[in-house]
């Protein structure tokens, strides 16, 4: 929010009195977290009144004016303000009897000048003044809040504490702007990824920064509240910046690109197709693929190859090699993947064999032992995983390595 403050009075410009006023507002204001971008100061004058007012209504959020509300015809304060937004002044018969009773309390009669500080702007509010004759005001116009205040320090500042600050926490509130960026890791431990940037996660208040990991995926959301979009971003930038100079080489997506998604758009930008030739996983990857729309411009084919009988039969593993390194292997993997790859004649196949359990776990292969292959036109890499978990974990983990084995590839 930018706010502006406009002392109005002569004697402010003959230089009898000091401008304190906005030097109390200018402090009061930034421990509030709002930035003073301009001080204006002019006199008892309606027509060099409109001319600041029109100035700030181009530049600021918040216009907040001192001085000017008393009764006498050079307290033009109000009235410009009035005349400015286009807005009667509307006789409020509750600040009238209040205004009474303040001059009974003082054993007086009320002068009739003082009938005009009971003008209240139309749409606007009255800030009470039990301190002295003049009531402040709030108008809200255009999105942009002007508040009215009487002159005499001892009565601005109460009214401020009481009346302006508590206003304008609401405001503020309302039209705070939250953004949000989330960085999506992989290959990284929740932990690892946090010891790496525990200094820069430390005191962290605006933006926040919240790591998150869910099987085997670690995201960070960086989040900031500003007055705009823009501010908000700004806020995020730099930060962003530092955790990608720490952690740039495991982060492969930005906001909703999940590794699905990512592995989509970089085979779509590419124009490459792909086949999967899935074991334990059951289908998974391709099920992860296919919830994201638009799939089809880059996923051809998929086998659920369970049995070794399908294996051979579907993607031509030798017998051989199944019987010499059997379903679970770097061999079979490898294999099952060209297979793939030649049957569905895609640019790229993933094969995925492993034990999920919680049975056919052995010494040699315990459960959680489980084989990645990408296979591409520069050949065929093979990854070996021992994951820990129950069988759900398990198979989701592989499903999930099995994308990022290939988005490494397409990097
Ligand atoms: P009142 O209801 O008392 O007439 P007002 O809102 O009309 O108040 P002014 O008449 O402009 O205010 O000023 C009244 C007195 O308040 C000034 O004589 C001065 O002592 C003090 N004052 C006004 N403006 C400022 C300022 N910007 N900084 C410090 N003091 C100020």
């Amino acid at each position: 929010m930018r706010a502006e403050i406009i002392a109005v009075g002569t004697e402010l410009l003959l230089g009898q009195i000091a401008n304190t006023n906005a030097q109390y507002l200018s402090d009061r204001l930034a421990l509030e977290g709002v930035s003073v971008y301009y001080h204006q100061v002019v006199g008892d004058n309606q027509e060099r009144l409109q001319h600041v007012l029109s100035l700030a209504q181009t530049r600021s959020d918040l216009i907040v004016l001192t001085g000017g509300l008393g009764p006498t015809d050079d307290d033009l304060t109000r009235e410009s303000v009035a005349a400015f937004l286009g807005r009667q002044l509307q006789a409020d018969s509750d600040e009238l009897q209040r205004l009474r009773d303040f001059f009974t309390q003082l054993g007086k009669e009320m002068p009739l000048n003082n009938q005009k500080q009971t003008m209240r702007i139309a749409g606007g509010h009255f800030l009470s003044n039990p301190r002295g004759t003049a009531p402040g005001q709030y108008v809200e116009d255009g999105g942009q809040h002007y508040f009215l205040l009487p002159g005499p320090p001892t009565e601005m500042r109460p009214m401020v504490e009481e009346q302006m600050i508590p206003l304008l926490r609401s405001v503020m509130a309302q039209s705070v702007t939250i953004r949000s960026r989330v960085l999506r890791m992989f290959g990284i431990g929740e932990s690892a990824m946090e010891m790496a940037v525990t200094d820069i996660l430390k005191g962290q208040t605006n933006p926040t920064i919240a790591p998150l990991a869910s099987e085997g995926e670690v995201t960070l959301r960086i989040t900031a509240r500003a007055d705009s979009e823009a501010d908000a971003y700004a806020l995020i930038r730099p930060v962003e910046e530092q955790l990608y100079q720490r952690l740039g080489k495991y982060i492969y997506g930005i906001d909703k690109e999940s590794l699905p998604v990512a592995v989509g758009n970089r085979l779509k930008a590419k124009k490459q197709t792909l086949s999967l030739a899935e074991s334990c996983t059951g289908g998974l990857v391709a099920a992860m693929l296919t919830d994201i729309p638009g799939t089809s411009a880059f996923f051809k084919e998929g086998w659920v190859t369970y049995s070794n009988d399908a294996k051979l039969k579907q993607l031509g593993v030798p017998q051989e090699i199944l019987d010499a390194h059997g379903a679970v292997s770097e061999e079979t993997a490898r294999f099952m993947a060209q297979g793939a790859r030649r049957e569905a004649n895609t640019d790229w196949a993933i094969s995925v064999t492993g034990i999920a359990g919680p049975d056919g776990g052995s010494p040699e292969k315990p459960v959680g032992l489980v084989y990645v292959a990408v296979a591409g036109a520069d050949g065929t890499t093979v990854k070996q995983f021992n994951f820990h978990g129950d069988r759900q974990q398990i198979r989701i983990r592989s499903a999930k390595n099995a994308l990022y084995s290939l988005l490494k590839r397409l990097i």
